[in-house]
């Protein structure tokens, strides 16, 4: 077992918002994590920040532990899984962000697990014009991708600065831009649409440089039957890329 799949060691800790189960080492946490957000202060809320009902002894108020707003319990009601934030029961949100954390859900429930179990790319690394057949998956730890072939390659998600997916009939270049998702150095974030992803292009550092490294990932065509595999591994990467960005973005 490499570094990158250590188990990191947990902790239960105790917040405003409820019990979190935590790594003991910030460095350790997902890249998929967010940060608590700091509570309104009560005395800044004498309303409800939704449905603007005036807070008294009767009408209590309580705080979205998503976005740490303020709300009347109507409006803050829906207790929702908030694994982004590593809660261990599911907690109170308003309308707004119980929405989002249910999306998200699928993506646990799902994708992470797609990007877990791993698919089979062919993958160039830089300019190279020699390819090798991989095993691509995210570590259990979800911090790292994890590339085995005669090669191994470990890349670290928090490095990852772009994130391309290739959809079929768009070769590589100008025309496939509607697919190009850039976590760094842009704000704009497209859909790819309905078509089948065929493959990928990643961006990173490598640790002591700062140039960027190109890998390309193209689903085989030789193995039909992993074809639908690596089209719903990539699928689920685009959405992890997006979830990245939000982190990034916080
Ligand atoms: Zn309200
Ligand atoms: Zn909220």
């Amino acid at each position: 077992m490499s570094g990158c799949e250590a188990r990191d060691a947990k902790k239960l800790v105790r917040s405003l918002s409820g019990l979190r189960m935590v790594p003991e080492h910030r460095s350790a946490r997902s890249p998929f994590g967010l940060d608590e957000p700091p509570w309104v202060p009560d005395k800044e809320c004498p309303r409800c920040m939704q449905c603007d009902t005036k807070f008294d002894f009767i009408t209590r108020k309580h705080h979205c532990r998503r976005c740490g707003k303020c709300f009347c319990d109507k409006c803050c009601s829906k207790k929702v899984p908030l694994p982004r934030m590593c809660f261990v029961d599911p907690v109170r949100q308003c309308a707004e962000c119980a929405l989002i954390s249910q999306k998200e859900t699928e993506f646990y429930d799902k994708q992470l697990k797609v990007l877990m179990n791993g698919a089979t790319f062919f993958v160039t690394l830089g300019t190279s014009d020699k390819s090798e057949l991989m095993v691509c998956r995210l570590s259990n730890n979800q911090r790292y991708l994890v590339l085995d072939g005669d090669s191994h390659y470990e890349i670290e998600i928090v490095q990852i600065s772009t994130v391309q997916i290739l959809t079929e009939g768009f070769t590589p270049g100008e025309k496939d831009i509607h697919t190009y998702t850039s976590l760094l150095e842009s704000q704009h974030i497209t859909e790819g649409g309905n078509t089948r992803a065929i493959g990928m292009i990643l961006q990173y550092k490598v640790p002591g440089s700062e140039e960027l490294t190109q890998m390309k990932f193209t689903a085989s065509e030789d193995f039909s039957s992993n074809k639908k595999l690596s089209a719903s591994w990539l699928a689920a990467m685009h959405k992890a890329t997006k979830l990245l960005y939000e982190s990034r973005d916080q």
